[in-house]
């Protein structure tokens, strides 16, 4: 078998239109521009291509970016003045402070700051609670894309087997929640699961969010499986230079699996277009209106 590749990029940029038509309502009908700030402390270098690769699509589907610099220094007092500014100002309905942050600051109290209105990273407190107990949350982007994914592909995902490995706060967790949500039996797996390989091999859908380069090889896959990579891993290549690699060894469980999203181009183009969505499903939130539908879990 060779499984159908899952093209996040494409999916990813139909998302965006959605977003876009959206946010073109806003503004045409009820005068509002959706408004996301984003909050890079220091100078880390895969941090400032996020950030500026996320300014750049939240201005292409019309809504209003802000970004604010910070030195690696900042006192968390400072940090944490920022914070309040933007949650009580109205033209900003999404928060985001990029992680990791430096050591002194406390990135728990510093997202648990921000109103949860507008955490639409999803990690503050309150919406982690929301989203487990099934209420409406926002919801993290790594996630809810893979789960949009997962939706269109398979339409209802009832009754199937799950295997999440990866157990972090940012994506396993939430994950096994969202797919918990639409009625999948999820076991997360991790660093300490016994016979991975044979937990592996019992799933209907397996998602990778480990943060090991090729580290899924195909016969852990149970024909026919759905496989989600999440993993982003640069490695050398033979002959000179890197290139990047997802979790899952992509060669061997594509011959395997009915379904895989590669690396680059599958779940990645999906967090920044998540982002996006939670970010308009803020927006209209704060304004009593009717949220879009298809971009929220
Ligand atoms: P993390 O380091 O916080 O968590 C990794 C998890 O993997 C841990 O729970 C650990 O128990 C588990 N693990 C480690 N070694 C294992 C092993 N040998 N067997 C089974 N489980 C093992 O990582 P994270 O933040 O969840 O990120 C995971 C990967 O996803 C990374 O490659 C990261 O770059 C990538 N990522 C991608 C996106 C995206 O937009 N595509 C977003 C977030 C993270």
């Amino acid at each position: 078998m060779t499984a159908t590749v899952i093209d996040g990029k494409a999916f990813a940029a139909n998302v965006r239109a959605h977003v876009a038509t959206h946010v073109d309502t806003l503004r045409d009908e009820h005068g509002i521009t959706p408004g996301l700030a984003v909050v890079l402390v220091g100078e880390d270098p895969a941090s400032q291509v996020y950030v500026r690769s996320k300014g750049k699509m939240t201005v292409e589907v019309g809504m209003a970016s802000f970004e604010h610099k910070l030195d690696a220094d900042v006192s968390e007092a400072d940090l944490l003045s920022l914070i309040d500014r933007l949650n009580n100002d109205p033209t900003v309905h999404g928060i985001l402070v990029q992680l990791p942050l430096p050591g002194h600051l406390d990135s728990d109290l510093v997202i648990n700051a921000i109103n949860p209105a507008k955490d639409v990273d999803g990690f503050h407190i309150s919406n982690v609670g929301l989203l487990a107990t099934g209420q409406k949350s926002m919801v993290p982007c790594t996630p809810l894309g893979c789960l949009m994914m997962l939706r269109d592909y398979h339409g209802s995902l009832s009754g199937m087997d799950a295997v999440i490995i990866g157990r972090s706060n940012i994506v396993g967790k939430p994950m096994a929640q969202l797919l918990l949500g639409d009625s999948c039996t999820v076991t997360i797996a991790h660093s300490r699961t016994k016979d991975l390989p044979g937990v592996v091999r019992r799933a209907d859908i397996v998602v990778a969010a480990v943060g090991r380069p090729q580290m899924v090889p195909g016969d852990w896959i149970k024909p026919g499986a759905t496989v989600i990579d999440v993993g982003i891993n640069r490695i050398d290549k033979p002959g000179g230079g890197t290139r990047l690699v997802g979790d899952v060894d992509y060669d061997s469980c594509a011959q395997v699996a009915g379904a895989i999203t590669p690396v680059p181009g599958g779940v990645g183009p999906m967090t920044i277009a998540c982002l996006l969505a939670n970010t308009v499903t803020a927006c209209c939130r704060a304004h009593g209106l009717p949220e879009p539908e298809g971009l929220t879990a």
